[in-house]
């Protein structure tokens, strides 16, 4: 039976019904810093336990190693064992930190060596979960732009980030409109290898083991639910790399290996998803040339590659003016949405992420101690790779092109209701 009251009162109060993180509590010295961290990221003091954001930014912090993500290494170990199919998809936020298990500089890009890994590992397919960032934005624009011109509900809110989702749910139920209906782009991609993919190949679906590589501790809690269910394990950084060493792979001394073709690499704008204004710099791009049909000028959305926690932009698209903001860390997030309460909400479209930075800043992520300004240098490896990627918008991936003629048919319409939203939206339609 779980205690009444958290045992150790200076402390986080994490019992075993958490999905995304948990805590051993014979190493716990009752120091208070996991509290003060929790406070300071997302504003509240979570005196239930149920309430608890499974963001993981409260293992970053610990100084006894008392609090860690949830242990889902051994169920991918038993997957390997009974012979099933094993597919990866790894999130862009972890291909600048996983180095630094290794003794690569934070930032530093790995991505290839990575790969290379988790085929010697045992996976048979290796995907990027920038084709799903890729297919988020396309039916997230698609969204905000219906919402735009036949006047539903705005600001829009982004939904990818399930600690924001959860904060949301708990704390501003009345703006649940205002949430897409878009799932993450982990949630996309496992719907497509379970369904598309697993067509392609001839093989059932409960024949395949889908993997997720995350930065992020509260994944493990969004694929619990019965909608993101397609997911079924979630590793972060940080139990890869153990995994990893224990099988004494060396990620620097890996040779480069590409990603598995069907759902290969993404757009820059997907790589971006990883850190602040990352989401909103592909949306922006996606929708500008949706309204327009031209490409957007760059440089008018530079000024979204900024370490402020709260941005805002104003922009022209055609004969509308678009204004958004972007917002990282839930406790800079209260005010706009208070205003957004209150109905004097100035925004269209606000991309909110938990994290400090986004996702290069989540709990899934090995620790920086002192040096937690080289942060900041996970972002920049993030923005040169968009910078340096030939493809930068989901509208210009071959990969999604492909994907919507042969099934998806189109953005918004019936089967991506189906697959990459949530039922709120399908039951909207029917
Ligand atoms: S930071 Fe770690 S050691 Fe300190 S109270 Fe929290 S769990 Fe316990
Ligand atoms: S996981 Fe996040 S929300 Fe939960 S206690 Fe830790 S910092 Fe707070
Ligand atoms: S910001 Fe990213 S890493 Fe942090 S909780 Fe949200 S999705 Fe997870």
């Amino acid at each position: 039976m779980e205690p009444k009251e958290n045992i150790f009162p200076n402390a986080v109060w994490i019992d075993e019904k958490n999905l995304g993180i948990e805590k051993d509590n014979s190493k716990c010295i009752n120091c208070g810093t996991c509290k003060l961290t929790c406070q300071k990221v997302t504003g509240k003091t979570f005196y239930d336990p149920k309430d608890c954001l499974s963001c993981g930014n409260c293992i970053l912090t610990c100084p006894m190693n008392a609090l860690k993500p949830k242990n889902e290494l051994s169920q991918v170990r038993r997957a390997l064992k009974e012979n099933k199919l094993l597919i990866a998809y790894i999130s862009p936020a972890v291909r600048v930190s996983i180095g630094e298990c290794f003794g690569l500089t934070p930032g530093e890009f790995c991505a290839q060596k990575l790969i290379a890994s988790l085929y010697k590992l045992g996976f048979s397919y290796v995907f990027d979960t920038t084709f799903g960032a890729d297919l988020t934005i396309m039916e997230e624009c698609y969204e905000l732009k219906n919402r735009i011109v036949k006047g539903g509900t705005l600001p829009m809110i982004t939904s990818c980030c399930p600690s924001w989702v959860k904060y949301a749910k708990l704390y501003y139920p009345e703006l649940e409109e205002n949430l897409s209906t878009c799932k993450s782009p982990i949630g996309m991609q496992g719907a497509m290898i379970k369904s598309y993919f697993a067509e392609k190949i001839g093989v059932k679906k409960d024949e395949l083991f889908t993997v997720a590589i995350t930065p992020c501790t509260a994944k493990k809690m969004e694929t619990k639910e019965e909608q993101f269910q397609n997911t079924d394990a979630v590793l972060t950084v940080t139990e890869l790399a153990s995994w990893m060493k224990e099988e004494k792979l060396d990620l620097k001394k890996m040779e480069e290996k590409d990603f598995s073709s069907e759902f290969g690499e993404g757009s820059g704008g997907g790589t971006l998803f990883g850190s602040t204004g990352g989401v909103m710099t592909s949306a922006l791009r996606t929708l500008y040339y949706m309204m327009t049909n031209e490409k957007i000028d760059e440089s008018l959305l530079e000024s979204l590659r900024e370490t402020k926690r709260v941005k805002e932009l104003e922009l022209t698209i055609g004969q509308r003016t678009i204004k958004v903001a972007v917002v990282h860390g839930l406790t800079y997030a209260k005010p706009l949405l208070e205003e957004i309460k209150e109905k004097k909400s100035k925004y269209d479209f606000i991309e909110i992420m938990n994290c400090e930075l986004g996702c290069v800043g989540g709990g899934g992520q090995p620790k920086l101690y002192e040096k937690e300004y080289l942060k900041a240098s996970r972002q920049k490896g993030l923005q040169n790779r968009d910078r340096n990627q030939e493809i930068h918008a989901p509208y210009e991936n071959e990969n999604i092109k492909k994907i919507y003629q042969e099934f998806l048919i189109s953005p918004g319409g019936y089967i991506s209701l189906k697959y990459l939203h949530t039922k709120k939206k399908e039951e909207e339609k029917n």
